[in-house]
């Protein structure tokens, strides 16, 4: 094994790559940067150095080749190329392992092959990301590549946590059990929780509430997950920016039977049109907070079904962990907006969850707590950083495979 201590993490969508180039050694980031707009008449890159300076340019991308050679380009012109001997490893985000991969894993052809069959389950996003690991390979075929799956972290559910309870010959058949996404968020927050507390993460118990414009819920004891709020798509849980989270499942026959409305427009109607945006026309919290503030009955009618939400979660697992010691928001709601942290711990006093509203108030991008000296739960804002933990799952698995 070389001293090579830096990792490309790429996350390539179905019409943009996002890359950050990490060095383990120092947590630093020599580049980061995103391709957007990937197979349209005009696509973007935009490239940001440690050093400042941003780099922007237009031009089109026809495909993911073209958009990772621009990138490998980038890194090139500033001595980070993909050639560079410092450069350890590329680790790949993939949204679906299935039960197939439940753990980071070195990216060989018959992987790949494996990984092929789990697009059913992620038909919208798994293509993208094996696009992406097949050109990365191409590009550099004897680095060492590793995928890190957003399904991963919630792999160790208890199988009365990961089962519908619907005919279980039909389950089986199709693969249709529970199996988490943001995983590598939930690890990241709920292991640099602990450390806020100064815990080992094996003797804390952490709900950890990610709300991002996705989001969702999972309880972690002693570092394990346990549960988790999105089920076999991340359309099932919290109610998000554009998706609906729990439904009665008997509503899409209602609407097939009774509305007349295809599969298709269903879906569209669940993951696109529902949520926070379907409830009041605004799927961004800030937009949201800013008409509440001028007494819009809508807006402040969203809020109150997300809080509401999350609060029934916070409740389940609390049911769930027995005893809980923290409870962590992250991502972009959760690390911004102190109006919903307020009103989702509002109340639950009697349970020792006490928000410190002065504390809460306070802006900031390091993890901080912001309960009450008294709360017996700790309450805490920690910025996730989804990169950096698969970075750091990528690096450890080349140097154990090195080793
Ligand atoms: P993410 O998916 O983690 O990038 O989160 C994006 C969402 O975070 C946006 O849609 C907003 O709803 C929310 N958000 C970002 N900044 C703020 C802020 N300052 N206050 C409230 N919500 C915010």
């Amino acid at each position: 094994m070389t001293d090579a201590t830096r990792v490309l993490v790429l996350n390539s969508g179905s019409s943009s790559v996002k890359f950050q180039l990490i060095d383990m050694a120092d947590g630093s980031r020599p580049a980061v940067g995103i391709v957007e707009r990937i197979g349209e008449s005009t696509g973007r890159i935009e490239y940001r150095p440690q050093h400042g300076g941003t780099r922007s340019t237009e031009r089109p991308f026809p495909d993911h080749s073209a958009a990772l050679e621009a990138v490998s380009a980038e890194l090139a012109a500033d001595g980070l190329g993909l050639d560079s001997p410092e450069l350890a490893a590329i680790g790949h985000r993939v949204v679906h392992g299935g039960t197939t991969f439940t753990a980071p894993t070195v990216i060989t052809d018959k992987m790949v092959e494996e990984l092929r069959e789990l697009v059913p389950l992620a038909p919208l996003h798994n293509p993208a990301n094996i696009t992406g690991i097949e050109v990365a390979r191409r590009l550099r075929p004897d680095l060492p590549q590793v995928a890190v799956f957003d399904t991963a972290f919630h792999a160790t559910m208890p199988e009365y946590a990961a089962r519908y309870a619907i005919d279980r010959e039909t389950a089986d058949r199709f693969s249709v059990r529970r199996y988490g996404f943001h995983g590598t968020s939930h690890q990241y927050v709920s292991r640099r929780t602990a450390q806020l507390l100064g815990r080992a993460p094996e003797s804390v118990n952490v709900i950890v509430l990610h709300l991002g414009n996705g989001a969702s819920a999972s309880a972690v004891a002693g570092g394990v997950c346990v549960d988790t709020s999105m089920g076999l798509t991340p359309l099932e849980g919290l109610v998000m920016g554009t998706r609906s989270g729990d439904l009665d499942p008997a509503i899409l026959l209602h609407l097939h039977r009774v509305a007349g409305m295809s599969v298709d427009e269903i879906d569209v109607l669940l993951n696109r049109r529902s949520g926070l945006l379907g409830l009041c026309g605004d799927n961004d919290m800030r937009e949201i907070a800013r008409r509440m503030g001028e007494g819009d009955a809508a807006a402040q009618l969203a809020f109150d079904v997300y809080v509401h939400r999350l609060k029934k979660y916070v409740g389940a697992y609390l049911a769930v962990l027995g005893r809980v010691d923290a409870i962590a928001f992250t991502a972009g709601v959760g690390e911004n907006s102190a109006a919903v942290r307020e009103a989702a711990m509002s109340g639950l006093e009697n349970l020792g969850i006490e928000v410190d509203s002065v504390r809460n108030a306070v802006r900031g991008s390091s993890p901080r707590l912001i309960s009450t000296e008294d709360s017996r739960v700790a309450i805490a804002v920690v910025p996730t950083d989804e990169e950096l933990e698969i970075a750091g799952q990528t690096f450890n698995l080349v140097r154990q495979h090195a080793s």
